[in-house]
C-alpha cells in the first residue's frame, strides 16, 4: 500500500510541476509574440517565480495523489465516472459550486493573508514579483501553497462531480491562474469590461490588486470583493508597458493598445 501511495504522490506532483511548465512557458511565449519585451529585465524574478512554482507543485501533488489513489482504490470521494449517475444540470452546477467554493475559500485566506503577520511570513513571496509573469502562477510560499493544495481534495469528499467536469475545473484553475499574472489581457474587451466582466475575474482585475495590494482578492468572481466593499474595479496595463519600455523592453503595438484600452 505505501508504494503505491508514494508512487500516486510522485506522479501527481510530476504532472502538476509538468502541466504548469508546459501551460505558463505557452502564455510567457505567447506573451513574448504578442507584448515582445513586456517581460525585458525580469529574468532573475522569473527563475525565483519558477522555483517557487515547481516547490508549489509538490505541495500540490501530494495529498491530490494520495486522494486520486484513495478514488482508485479505495472507492473514496465522491467523484463519478458514469454520466447518468446524476441529472446532466448537475454538471454546470456542479463546475459552479466548485468554483465559488474554491474562489470563496481563496478570497478570505487571501485577505487573511494580507495581515501583517501573514504577509510578512508568507504572502510576500507572491508578492515579490512586480509586475506578476506568467511563470508567477504557483509562485507562493509553502505555507501559502498549503492553504490553496487542500481545496479539490476536500471538495471531492463534499460534492459529488462527474471525472469529465472535475477536469474542466482544473483547466479552469490552471489557466486563470497563469492569464491573471500574463501582464495583458487576453480575453476579449467585451467579455472583461462587458456585463461579464463585473462578475468574472481576469487579469486586468487581479493586476489591480499587485499594484494596490488591499482590494481585488477574489480568484475567479468578483462577489465577494463587490459584497465586501474590496472591488476597485479592474487595472491599467499601460503603465506596465511603459515600465517594460523603459527596463529596455521594446513593447509593441498591441501592448499599447492594450494599455490604452484598459
Ligand atoms: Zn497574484
Ligand atoms: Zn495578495
Amino acid at each position: 500500500m505505501l508504494p503505491a501511495l508514494l508512487l500516486a504522490a510522485a506522479s501527481m506532483t510530476l504532472i502538476v510541476g509538468v502541466r504548469y511548465l508546459l501551460v505558463s512557458g505557452g502564455f510567457a511565449w505567447l506573451t513574448s509574440a504578442r507584448h515582445p519585451g513586456l517581460y525585458a529585465g525580469l529574468d532573475r524574478q522569473m527563475r525565483r517565480e519558477i522555483g517557487w512554482s515547481l516547490a508549489s507543485a509538490a505541495i500540490y501533488g501530494v495529498p491530490a495523489g494520495v486522494v486520486m489513489w484513495g478514488w482508485r482504490t479505495q472507492g473514496w470521494t465522491r467523484i463519478y465516472t458514469d454520466l447518468d449517475a446524476y441529472p446532466l444540470w448537475w454538471l454546470p452546477m456542479s463546475v459552479f459550486l466548485y468554483l465559488f467554493a474554491h474562489d470563496s475559500w481563496f478570497y478570505w485566506t487571501h485577505r487573511w493573508m494580507h495581515r501583517p503577520g501573514p504577509f510578512r511570513l508568507a504572502h510576500a513571496v507572491h508578492h515579490r514579483s512586480r509586475p506578476p509573469t506568467a511563470w508567477a502562477a504557483m509562485a507562493f510560499h509553502p505555507l501559502e501553497a498549503l492553504t490553496g493544495a487542500v481545496v479539490i481534495p476536500t471538495l471531492v469528499f463534499l460534492i459529488p462531480i462527474h471525472w469529465g467536469a472535475l477536469g474542466f475545473v482544473l483547466t479552469v484553475m490552471t489557466v486563470m491562474g497563469v492569464t491573471n499574472h500574463m501582464g495583458w489581457e487576453v480575453f476579449p474587451q467585451w467579455m472583461w469590461r462587458g456585463r461579464l466582466g463585473g462578475w468574472l475575474i481576469t487579469a486586468s482585475h487581479h493586476q489591480r490588486h499587485h499594484e494596490r495590494y488591499g482590494c481585488n482578492y477574489g480568484l475567479y468572481f468578483r462577489f465577494w470583493d463587490r459584497l465586501c466593499g474590496t472591488d476597485e474595479g479592474v487595472g491599467d496595463f499601460a503603465r506596465e508597458h511603459a515600465r517594460a519600455g523603459a527596463r529596455g523592453g521594446r513593447v509593441d503595438a498591441g501592448g499599447r493598445d492594450a494599455g490604452r484600452a484598459a
